[in-house]
């Protein structure tokens, strides 16, 4: 029996499309859904991570607005921009590009974004609310793990969950969407004993251990669904996860390859979080 691979580029590509749609809708209402892309430095990585955004901005008509500022930037500087992008009525949603550089205090930086325009859903009130559930940003990485599953048609509600990891801007928030979703949750660590004996129980595996190819088919049960959510760049610099897809693959019932799984899916969720950003602004 053959595995099905989750195809998070058709998906995304599919929630963009939905986005462009509403999109234009607002558009027709007078509204614009303007995104501010806030960048501090030149790291390699972030300026192509921005660069992505703001290209599926285009395909999805959300206009955004870049503030490139030098690696020098003080932090005073970087907090008035924000403020001043917190009280701009045209601005729907901000995006401060991670990480910032060492004399930036991130967490300070993330608490000064308005929740109601807090995009990436880093901010300690939109974790407090995915925690309570109430309504509020979902960081997009997560938002996207769940939205590939509903779409590949695979049930949550009573499935044995296992998220490897527990970090605030992957794990713990997938464990609670899982939660809501009514999965039976577990989440492991660094610390987590038998790991592979918890994995093994799941029907649902979400990697996200930041180890490339860390997850090979002994730690997976038969017919099990994999979400790969690590990124990493092998010696030969081809991407890989933090499971060992081809190992892993034929045991599976349903994979998420990289590339092409739950990393276009987390652009895709931001463009969602614009569109969300005009209803949600009058809610919360
Ligand atoms: P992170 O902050 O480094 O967290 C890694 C987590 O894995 C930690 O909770 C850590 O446990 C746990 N861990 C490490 N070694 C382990 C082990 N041997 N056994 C069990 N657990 C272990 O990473 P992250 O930001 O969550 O990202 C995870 C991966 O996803 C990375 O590869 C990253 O590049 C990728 N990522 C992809 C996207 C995307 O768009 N696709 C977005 C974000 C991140 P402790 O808490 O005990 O240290």
């Amino acid at each position: 029996m053959g595995y099905q691979r989750i195809d998070g580029k058709a998906i995304s590509g599919q929630i963009k499309e939905e986005c462009r749609i509403k999109a234009e809708r607002y558009r027709e209402q007078g509204i614009e859904i303007t995104l501010a892309v806030v960048q501090v430095g030149n790291d390699p990585a972030s300026g192509v991570y921005v660069r992505n955004k703001k290209r599926a901005c285009e395909e999805c008509g959300i206009k955004s607005l870049s503030f490139e500022l030098p690696e020098e930037t003080g932090e005073a500087e970087l907090l008035s921009l924000i403020e001043k992008l917190n009280k701009d009525k045209t601005v729907n949603g901000i995006l401060v590009q991670l990480p910032l550089p060492a004399h930036i205090d991130e967490d300070k930086v993330i608490r000064t974004i308005d929740m109601k325009k807090d995009v990436d859903g880093f901010h300690p009130m939109s974790a407090g609310a995915l925690c309570t559930g109430q309504r509020g940003f979902v960081s997009c990485t997560p938002a996207g793990i769940i939205e590939l599953l509903k779409r590949s048609n695979i049930e949550i509600a009573g499935k044995e969950c296992v998220v490897i990891g527990r970090s605030n801007i992957v794990g713990k928030p997938a464990a609670l969407l899982l939660l809501a979703e009514n999965g039976t949750v577990t989440v492991c660590h660094s610390k987590t004993k038998n790991l592979k004996e918890v994995t093994s129980r799941a029907d649902i595996v979400v990697a996200a251990v930041g180890k490339p190819k860390f997850i090979t088919a002994d730690y997976i049960k038969e017919g099990a669904v994999v979400i790969d959510v690590g990124i990493h760049r092998n010696e030969d610099g081809k991407l890989c996860g933090d499971v060992d897809f081809e190992n892993v693959a034929p045991k599976c019932g349903a994979i998420t390859p990289v590339p092409g799984g739950v990393g276009p899916m987390t652009i895709a969720m931001l463009m969602s979080n614009c569109i969300a950003s005009v209803d949600l602004s009058e809610s919360l």
